[in-house]
């Protein structure tokens, strides 16, 4: 459904506009992902042509700071020279050989080096992949059906896994998506995040039969809300106690928030791990890995079958090889640092404007929640009043400064983000958060 907008534009963006009508004629809701396409907060989606450090260019002309960063993978900015080069070297000698490469042992390399918990890697080529593959595995290597996933956690659109809590049903994993059908979603279990005591009823109540305890290792995809000290833990644990593998989604986390990823802040772990964007430099490249006696399963060394044309594309690996080795602690220390900085921006500006709202952080990713309440679980995060993100969202487009179009996603920020790019978004807050305090639902 299309929300009413209720903030003015003080610019159009017509070639956006005249692109996204072409888009709609021959793509279902003119995009090849929905969240681009501006349905939460209304309007016209802007068409990027082109991205350079901390800045978008839109087709319009218009530049904007940039704090999605394709959703997470462009840790160091738009065009980064080192990555570029790498790509214009790689392209040079060809695109794709269906044979393996060098670049597939490297980029294998560079993740069981700072992984410490992925003994093996196999590399894929979305982070929708991984999930399905490291599900499978985990239900090939135990041999049992059953998934247990977390409302609000987002793993990518593997029918198994689009199964989310509905009131009453959860426990059934009755499919919220035409087209996953109940056989599809009857193994997934679906419980509360945050709730340790849920998962544990879980594994009582199907003795044997749980495969895996998939989670985000810390959420981003219902806006960020972090696990509770101690609750992956006790997810390690539950798994451990009831012969179940713990597969940690980092996906989004993996590179981004340290350079071991969620890992490298909590040191729980996991079984299997998977990942996706930043290993990928803005290419198609996800991997999914653990340890060593369960990826021995995987084909060819065992039975369990996964493949894929273009896993290890060698385009997509010398991006992310270049991408990671410039990923040094020096780099996180930015980043953590811009992220902070903005925060505080963020928070001030809101404060200012007498704006409930919560700040909630995972390493450098953040998320602004326009509520009072502490937000640990999926039904908190849907409670709060959305309605000021969209005029927040529309007020900061028009002073170019390009948020998520969703008020349930992390912001990101990149290396990039340098004192000129954070006093554009300084600029453009105290006009957003006046908005925010008089938008009406
Ligand atoms: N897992 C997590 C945690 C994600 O955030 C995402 C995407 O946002 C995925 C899996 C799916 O990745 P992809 O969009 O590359 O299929």
């Amino acid at each position: 459904m299309q929300v009413r907008i209720t903030v003015s534009f003080p610019y159009e963006a017509p070639v956006s506009q005249s692109l996204f009508d072409r888009a709609s004629a021959v793509t279902p809701g003119g995009v090849n992902s929905p969240v681009r396409a501006f349905r939460a907060v209304g309007g016209t989606p802007r068409f990027m042509v082109s991205g350079t450090g901390p800045y978008l260019t839109d087709a319009d002309g218009r530049e904007y700071v940039d704090l999605v960063c394709s959703w997470g993978p462009m840790i160091l900015g738009h065009s980064h020279p080192e990555v570029i080069a790498a790509v214009q070297d790689a392209v040079a000698r060809g695109t794709s050989f269906g044979t393996p490469g060098a670049g597939e042992v490297e980029l294998a390399e560079e993740i069981v080096a700072r992984i410490e918990p992925v003994e093996q890697v196999r590399l894929v080529s979305s982070g929708t992949e991984a999930t399905m593959s490291a599900i499978r595995l985990a239900r090939g290597y135990t041999g049992r059906p059953k998934v247990v996933k977390f409302a609000g956690c987002y793993h990518g659109h593997v029918d198994a896994l689009l199964a989310a809590a509905g009131s009453g049903v959860a426990t059934f994993g009755l499919p919220d998506t035409p087209g996953v059908t109940g056989a599809q979603a009857g193994d997934t279990i679906v419980l509360p995040y945050n709730d340790i005591e849920a998962v544990r009823a879980a594994f009582a109540a199907h003795p044997g039969e749980i495969a895996c305890v998939i989670t985000e290792a810390s959420p981003g995809n219902m806006g960020v809300v972090p696990p509770l000290p101690g609750f992956n833990q006790g997810l390690k644990d539950l798994c451990a106690g009831n012969g179940a593998l713990y597969i940690s989604d980092e996906v989004m986390t993996g590179f981004r928030v340290s350079k071991a990823g969620w890992y490298g802040i909590d040191g729980v772990r996991p079984d299997l791990m998977t990942f996706g964007k930043v290993m990928g430099g803005g290419f198609p490249a996800a991997a999914f890995g653990g340890r060593a006696d369960v990826m021995a399963h995987l084909a060819p060394a065992g039975p369990v079958y996964q493949a894929g044309t273009l896993s290890g594309n060698p385009i997509a690996t010398a991006a992310g090889v270049a991408q990671l080795r410039l990923l040094d602690d020096a780099a996180y220390e930015k980043v953590d640092a811009v992220s902070a900085e903005v925060r505080g921006l963020v928070t001030a500006a809101l404060a200012k404007e007498g704006v409930a709202h919560r700040l909630q952080v995972a390493g450098n990713m953040f998320s602004v929640f326009f509520t009072d309440a502490e937000v640990t679980d999926y039904d908190a995060a849907k409670a709060q009043e959305s309605f000021r993100f969209t005029a927040f969202f529309h007020s900061m487009l028009s002073q170019g400064v390009y948020l998520p179009p969703s008020a349930f996603e992390s912001w990101f920020l990149s290396t990039a983000h340098d004192t000129a790019a954070v006093e554009r978004i300084a600029a453009a807050l105290p006009a957003a958060a006046r908005a925010a305090a008089g938008a009406t639902a």
